[in-house]
């Protein structure tokens, strides 16, 4: 196997990696990169300019979020041939992600804040929808290209991360003997709320390809989910009980509906008041919708749950009834997780920063320079420290409780360490994640399993395997 990524490889942007088999050219994911806009946030699809030989004739989507597969129409239109292959519950939310992708980006060109002419149009989605093949977890599918020299076949399992995330083998034959290839994509080996943990092949494979976004997070190692959970149930208790509101930014695809499941179970053990309203909006009501729909068909801790079963006020617009909405005790869950400019959580907290009643919570991965870090910095200064949310708008004093809980939807460093050692690879392709974070990943194989060969692939640049 010739193994290239075509997406930024010092950092979590566009996930792309082109895998050549026996002349069979397979696309892991499509992703964009949430840091950049316009051409930049592509992958480089452009490979002539790089090998005249590579060529794509199947694409596999491993998950909904927009670093797998914000990339994808852009994708087929360069290779208008080509199979794209995703799980069913990854195809539903495809109907609902691509279309809300380009009406953002027509949105944002409209109202001056992007330069860049948007990707791809609504009207074009509907002509691609044709050549998405979506498939059932655990069963084989056939991934041969036209001018394959050997048979391929695919099998999706269970990833653990998000509704319909899977992780994907690949077997072929090679001078006489089966191969096998396993690329985790974002994976969570422990159940989370709604999403039970992810499933692997029977060991052993021969490479292995894994995530790398908790790499360099130490501190994730040290924490339980239980133990998470109690520290976030109470800590929501005690600002409900002085009639603070709460604010969690979140994801609006995953950690929100995660995080509705727990705020039903912490109602329904009576860890919080039965009353208290949940707020919520925009794109994170229509993914529960999609979770909910799909809970019969999906791995689930419990079908029987719906998201809808907490009781989901809308937010609203009008400022009167908003300034009502934001009077504690409520719980308001607002995209983004960030707090990046100019979405509804970043708007939230500058209007709840300054009362020390109030508390952001944060629940997810945080980068260095985005707003959420930037308070929590802040908060940590301690005593009237202020932080500008937006730059057009003044700087404030983070008067307000700030926290950050870890529930992540990615295995941690330790537990990806283990999944290497239980899949006995003979080579390791660390993928998806900061440099420090495959770095520290790559020591500790290399540390602790010389026999393996770790190969941390740069963009551009294809490896033999
Ligand atoms: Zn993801
Ligand atoms: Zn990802």
């Amino acid at each position: 196997m010739q193994f290239v990524s075509l997406g930024k490889t010092e950092a979590i942007g566009a996930s792309c990696h082109l895998a050549l088999i026996g002349n069979t050219g397979i696309l892991i994911d499509a992703g964009a990169d949430p840091d950049e806009e316009g051409p930049a946030s592509l992958p480089d699809f452009d490979m002539n300019h790089m090998r005249s030989d590579w060529h794509v004739d199947h694409v596999l989507v491993t998950h909904a979020h927009h670093d797998h597969i914000g990339s994808l129409p852009v994708l087929v239109r360069h290779f208008p041939h080509v199979r794209v292959h995703m799980t069913r519950a990854t195809r539903d939310l495809t109907d609902f992600v691509l279309p809300a992708s380009a009406r953002l980006q027509r949105r944002k060109l409209q109202e001056g804040n992007s330069i860049h002419a948007p990707l791809f149009k609504e009207e074009e989605l509907e002509e691609h929808r044709f050549l998405y093949a979506p498939h059932d977890l655990n069963t084989d599918f056939d991934v041969t290209g036209l001018r394959g020299q050997c048979e391929i076949t695919a099998r999706f399992y269970h990833a653990g991360h998000v509704l319909g995330a899977a992780g994907v083998l690949f077997s072929w034959e090679s001078e006489g003997e089966i191969r096998r290839a396993f690329y985790t994509s974002d994976t969570n080996q422990h159940p989370q709320s709604i999403v039970p943990g992810g499933n692997y092949p029977e060991p052993p494979v021969d490479i292995l390809i894994p995530e790398s976004t908790l790499g360099a997070d130490s501190g994730a190692e040290l924490t339980t989910r239980k133990s998470e959970e109690k520290k976030f149930a109470d800590a929501l208790a005690n600002v409900l009980a002085r009639g603070g509101t709460v604010l969690i930014p979140s994801f609006a695809f995953g950690r929100a509906q995660e995080i509705l499941a727990l705020l039903h179970r912490f109602k329904e053990l009576e860890l919080i008041p039965f009353d208290i309203p949940v707020y919520t909006a925009g794109s994170m009501r229509a993914f529960a919708d999609i979770y909910d729909r799909t809970r019969f068909n999906t791995p689930r801790l419990d079908e029987e749950f719906r998201v809808f079963d907490v009781e989901q006020v809308r937010l609203p617009r009008k400022p009167a009834l908003l300034n009502n909405a934001l009077r504690g005790p409520a719980i308001h869950l607002a995209a983004s997780g960030m707090m990046f400019e100019r979405t509804t959580s970043n708007d939230l907290a500058r209007r709840l920063i300054e009362d020390e009643k109030n508390a952001i919570f944060l629940v997810g991965f945080a980068k260095e320079d985005s707003p959420a870090a930037q308070l929590l910095a802040a908060a940590e200064q301690g005593d009237d420290a202020e932080v500008q949310l937006d730059r057009m708008k003044p700087a404030q004093s983070v008067r307000c409780e700030v926290r950050r809980f870890r529930f992540s939807g990615h295995s941690h460093r330790r537990d990806l360490i283990k999944l290497v050692e239980r899949l006995a690879p003979k080579t390791v392709v660390l993928v998806h994640g900061e440099t420090n974070a495959r770095t520290w990943m790559a020591e500790n194989i290399r540390f602790f399993h010389p026999d393996i060969r770790v190969v941390v692939p740069e963009e551009g640049a294809p490896v033999d395997l």
